[in-house]
């Protein structure tokens, strides 16, 4: 009794809760296994590393905000034929965040853009990034009340404590201009530095429209594409056309394969 309570507080100061939580089973198993002293050790170490990596993953992605829980194994690819998949899976390795470039997923409403960035993000999340989802006019009312209060350090040091900045649908609202300078202030902030995803309804040739200026968004484009991984989304709305067509495709699959 004695040595458990000690055994809890020592626990508890090293902020061990797995191994307190499993210790008394993973002995008796080792014992009935005839397995020694170090194998224990190992065991129940090894349960304490990999609950927290869990607990540590499940942190990012709530930290991350996602607006949804999309996954990549959820997307049906046949839904979108032309996309680019390979370039779809390059991304998942999440080779181009460790360096510092960009995605965008470019498309009309329903294709899925959304739905990708978000499974991107979690992905990271998985493997150990760290994610910040927005809204484009959510960031930049974030800026604008960040401007308002005198915080904007505070939510620069925020970004940049990310590996990852996820900027969802880019283009369905006019910015304004003081929407459109503070995004390109948090694009230059990123540049080279922090990766940025976005979605977009909106092919680049008509950004001007958002940022409302040819020259900011020239500049900011410059950045951008310096170093970007761009989907093409052209299909038909999976909202809309989804559930229909992905039955037809059902019924055709026997033929196909023949
Ligand atoms: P977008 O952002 O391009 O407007 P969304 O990602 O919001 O589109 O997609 C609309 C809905 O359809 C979402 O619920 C999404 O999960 C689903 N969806 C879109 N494309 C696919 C697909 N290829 N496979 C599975 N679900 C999809
Ligand atoms: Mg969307």
């Amino acid at each position: 009794m004695k040595s458990h309570v000690l055994l809890e507080s020592c626990c508890k100061s090293l902020k061990l809760p797995t191994v307190l939580r499993e210790y008394g089973r993973l002995a008796r198993q080792c014992g009935e296994e005839n397995r020694g002293y170090a194998a224990f050790l190992q065991n129940v170490l090894e349960l304490e590393v990999e609950q927290r990596r869990i607990k540590a993953m499940a942190r990012r992605i709530k930290e991350a905000g996602f607006p949804a829980e999309k996954e990549l194994s959820q997307f049906d690819f046949r839904a979108i034929p032309k996309v680019n998949k390979k370039r779809v899976l390059d991304l998942f390795t999440c080779e181009f965040i460790r360096k510092r470039e960009c995605g965008v997923f470019v498309g009309q409403p329903g294709v899925g853009k959304t739905h990708l960035a978000i499974a991107l993000g979690r992905e990271a999340c998985r493997r150990g990034l760290r994610v910040k989802w927005f809204t484009a006019t959510g960031l930049a009312t974030e800026y604008a009340e960040a401007r308002e209060e005198r915080v904007v350090l505070k939510l620069e040091r925020a970004i940049e404590r990310r590996d990852l900045i996820v900027i969802d649908e880019l283009g369905y609202v006019p910015l304004g201009q003081n929407g459109a300078e503070n995004l390109f202030g948090f694009f230059s902030k990123c540049y080279e530095r922090i990766s940025v995803v976005l979605t977009t309804n909106l092919p680049f040739s008509q950004w001007p429209q958002v940022f409302g200026d040819e020259r900011l968004t020239g500049a900011l484009l410059d950045r951008l594409t310096h170093r970007v991984q761009v989907v093409e989304m052209k299909g038909e709305s999976y909202r809309l056309t989804g559930g229909r067509k992905r039955k037809g495709e059902e019924k055709k699959q026997p033929h196909e394969a023949e």
